[in-house]
């Protein structure tokens, strides 16, 4: 384990295994510097072990980067459970879960993420206090995605305003790549500030909703990279960002909601000299922790979720302008500053 390519001195992973609910899931906090860990619940069926824990030390890593760049209170951290996620859930299992998650006495609090839904969590939550992303409770905030997708909006416009030198997207093309909660709320913004749409998506529902809403044209899941559009707006998968869809693609802009778009960090630099101006993922991806993190502080004010969300875009004006002054790639920036928050608070 301490070999494994992703581990970056992670505070701590912990196993769990219950063999009445046949949970097997790793918890892996990465940093409490800053505060608790706090990061979603992946559910996915891993090939292997391996895959599993290296999963869980780079999205572990990667809250930490994230919520740093939120400027919450909190730390990084992440659970993985392995299953399937259509077939293999259980009431005693998300038990299970809730009790593994309090067994770490609130140096990690748990999400929803890929493959877990609010009831899930819910179920989790009567095992445990440190569970958010609520439905029901005091300072319940529920689903995230809307605020994520708000975050992603506004990112698009500041960095366009730096790509096209206006944040006005009126009359510009996006193409939006999965219309499922993130990136169907992001393009209802997009249609409301006048830009065409080129949408995609595997769910043929989804898709037929959010054109009908927004007059959007559909092209096939594998056409979005072709599109003659001024942004692209990746809502759906991790590392589409390659060389092969870089070569294909002919837009100015990447910027959407979707996590580890970038396949290799050194694409950043790649997409740099192919003349696009690429937001972080988990700099414009912030809002939804930011919604979780005001349900953890126990009161929930949508006035501080709004305020650390401008804080957030504003984060991201800085990482653009300071990439595109040192003529550097924007993903190595946005490291660089995350890095230098968490060794801030003692990291
Ligand atoms: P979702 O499941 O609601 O939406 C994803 C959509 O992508 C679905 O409609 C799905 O059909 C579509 N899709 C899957 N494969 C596709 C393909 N090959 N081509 C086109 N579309 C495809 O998930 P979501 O919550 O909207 O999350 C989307 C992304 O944003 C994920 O990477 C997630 O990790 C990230 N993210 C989400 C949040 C949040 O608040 N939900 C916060 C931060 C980051």
């Amino acid at each position: 384990m301490f070999d494994n390519a992703s581990f970056d001195d992670h505070e701590g992973i912990h196993f769990f295994s219950d063999r009445e609910s046949g949970l097997r899931a790793v918890i892996a906090i990465h940093s409490t510097a800053r505060g608790p860990s706090s990061g979603g619940t992946r559910m996915w069926d891993y090939p292997d072990g391996d895959a599993m824990l290296t999963d869980v030390l780079r999205l572990s890593q990667g809250m930490s980067y994230k919520n740093a760049m939120a400027s919450i209170p909190h730390g990084g951290g992440k659970a993985v459970i392995w299953g399937n996620s259509k077939t293999d859930k259980s009431e005693a299992l998300f038990q299970a879960f809730g009790r593994a998650v309090d067994s770490l006495q609130g140096k990690y609090w748990t999400a929803e993420d890929v493959g877990i839904d609010t009831a899930d969590i819910e179920i989790a939550a009567t095992q445990t206090p440190y569970a958010a992303g609520l439905t029901t409770g005091a300072a319940a905030s529920g689903d995230p995605s809307p605020i994520t997708a708000l975050g992603v909006f506004k990112g698009i416009q500041q960095t366009a305003k730096r790509s096209f030198g206006t944040d006005d997207l009126n009359g510009k093309t996006v193409s939006v790549q999965g219309v499922g909660s993130v990136g169907g709320y992001t393009a209802l913004h997009l249609a409301e500030a006048g830009a065409n749409l080129v949408i995609t998506d595997i769910d043929q529902e989804a898709l037929s909703d959010i054109a009908g809403r927004t007059g959007a044209k559909i092209v096939a899941p594998d056409e979005i990279y072709d599109v003659d559009a001024d942004i692209f707006s990746p809502n759906a998968l991790g590392a589409i960002i390659n060389d092969d869809t870089l070569k294909r693609l002919k837009v100015k802009v990447i910027a959407g909601g979707a996590n580890n778009q970038l396949k290799t960090p050194a694409m950043g630099e790649s997409v740099r000299q192919a003349g696009i101006l690429y937001a972080p993922d988990y700099v414009i991806n912030g809002g939804g922790i930011i919604n979780v993190a005001a349900e953890i502080s126990g009161s929930y004010s949508r006035d501080w979720v709004d305020d650390k969300l401008d804080t957030l875009i504003d984060t991201l004006g800085d990482v653009l302008d300071d990439a595109q002054q040192t003529g550097r790639p924007t993903n190595e920036v946005a490291d660089e500053i995350a890095r230098a928050r968490l060794a801030a608070a003692g990291a």
